[in-house]
């Protein structure tokens, strides 16, 4: 996608399968399998959708999927499908892994910052050797003190390796990182979750990353009980989607299983979203 001096790509690191019950909070499961399937473990389908932003002479990526480390254990448990993956589908675009400059980490959680490393000689070690890693400090001090809560989430492979590669650059504060790329601390799903806005020609592009991780959780109760602080997510999502209606913000949706962007529209009292569409290559 052309986005005024920018070029957008979703990629794709596979799906994986998450408790239907888990995703919806405190939604009865009779209202979300209106809008979704689930299978015979309550499962649900998801994607793990990146962003590749290229322009002002820099390659960019946002989260990194889950990557290649995860147990068979885990890949049982979350149904993982990778035929597709971050490697496949950066192929895709043209783009090898030393070709990317920054990796912005929404958070750290394995479903975002899995893909930030890889197994080489028995160590995990940076995939994007060339890039800086732009990390929230609060989110980095959360990741590397997991409590019993947020325990199974955070994986130290997934990201101390870049920070002993020299790779980490972290970030304190909202503001723009680069011309038009601006990150923005919602709160709600983890204390430091951030989202990422790109401005460009006038318009306003937003990887929403878990702030609305699919098309169905625009409604401001279809909030996940994995959110930590699921009273922020509500607050932040209100303002937010209201100006995201306002803006006309195209809206990129990280685990939505078949929309990888779209823009929010309100008629009468409803909420939907109106999907762009995307070549093979973000599937
Ligand atoms: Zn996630």
């Amino acid at each position: 996608m052309i986005f005024g001096e920018f070029d957008i790509r979703p990629l794709s690191d596979g799906t994986f399968r998450l408790d239907g019950g888990a995703m919806f909070g405190v939604i009865p499961k009779s209202m979300w399998e209106k809008r979704t399937t689930a299978d015979e473990k309550n499962r649900i389908p998801l994607a793990a959708r990146p962003l590749l932003v290229q322009g002002g002479g820099r390659t960019i990526l946002i989260d990194a999927g889950i990557g290649d480390k995860m147990s068979e254990k885990s890949a049982d448990i979350y149904g993982f499908d990778r035929v597709v993956n971050l490697d496949t589908s950066l192929a895709w675009a043209g783009v090898s892994p030393e070709d990317i400059d920054v990796v912005i980490a929404t958070h750290l959680h394995f479903d975002h910052a899995g893909g930030f490393t890889v197994m080489a000689g028995g160590r995990p070690r940076p995939r994007f050797p060339n890039a800086r890693y732009i990390i929230r400090r609060g989110e980095w001090d959360d990741a590397t003190h997991p409590n019993e809560r947020n325990r199974a989430s955070y994986f130290a492979e997934n990201y101390v390796p870049l920070l002993d590669a020299g790779l980490v650059d972290f970030v304190e504060d909202d503001g723009e990182l680069l011309p038009g790329i601006s990150v923005l601390r919602t709160g709600g799903h983890t204390m430091h979750h951030q989202i990422v806005r790109i401005d460009s020609g006038g318009r306003t592009a937003v990887f929403a990353a878990d702030l609305l991780p699919t098309t169905a959780h625009i409604d401001d109760p279809w909030i996940m009980a994995y959110d930590l602080y699921p009273l922020d997510t509500l607050a932040y999502k209100k303002s937010f989607v209201a100006d995201a209606i306002r803006g006309e913000y195209v809206i990129f949706f990280e685990h939505d299983p078949t929309v990888a962007a779209g823009i929010i529209r309100q008629e009468g009292g409803r909420k939907r979203v109106e999907a762009i569409e995307m070549s093979t290559a973000s599937r």
